[in-house]
């Protein structure tokens, strides 16, 4: 679908009603959803670029919707090993099934669709949270700091300290 219309501004909610559905009961959009940095565990984590471009597609049978959304983000953190930034490129794709315009067998707390207002925003927020890596790593062969004195022994290799005392 090239040349699609374009929507530059972000989406924090989404009236699922003004899906229009094609003659096989689907229909298809696409938006850029705003990811705002955010702290875990005490570290701080953000979303290259600020926001995602997110495609929802919606499939419609009877009073049941079954809306998918997908995107790539680049999430950025600091390494584990070394606290220098580290980028890891993820795909997140993720259900919700709506019916009569609401989160159907959700816990309240991930009812993402109530009164048929999607929040898109909530949604991507836990999505991105969810596909954070167990280790952040900027590589895998990352060496991580010092011990001693907390050099970086990615930028400083020959790095070593006497061992005093005979
Ligand atoms: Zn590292
Ligand atoms: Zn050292």
């Amino acid at each position: 679908m090239g040349g699609g219309r374009a929507e530059w501004f972000s989406v924090k909610r989404f009236d699922v009603r003004s899906l229009r559905f094609d003659e096989r009961n689907e229909a298809w959009r696409r938006f850029p959803v705003e990811v705002e940095p955010f702290v875990l565990g005490g570290a701080p984590y953000d979303v290259r670029g600020g926001q995602v471009d997110l495609s929802l597609s919606a499939g419609r049978v009877g009073e049941r919707l079954t809306l998918t959304v997908s995107f790539s983000a680049t999430l950025r953190g600091p390494c584990d090993r070394c606290l220098e930034t580290a980028e890891i490129p993820v795909e997140v794709r993720a259900v919700e099934v709506v019916r009569r315009g609401e989160s159907e067998g959700a816990d309240p707390d991930e009812a993402y669709v109530r009164g048929s207002i999607l929040d898109i925003h909530a949604w991507v927020r836990d999505l991105i949270a969810s596909a954070l890596p167990e280790r952040m790593l900027c590589s895998e062969g990352c060496r991580g700091l010092c011990p001693i004195c907390g050099a970086n022994l990615n930028t400083e290799p020959e790095h070593t300290h006497e061992v005093t005392g005979s």
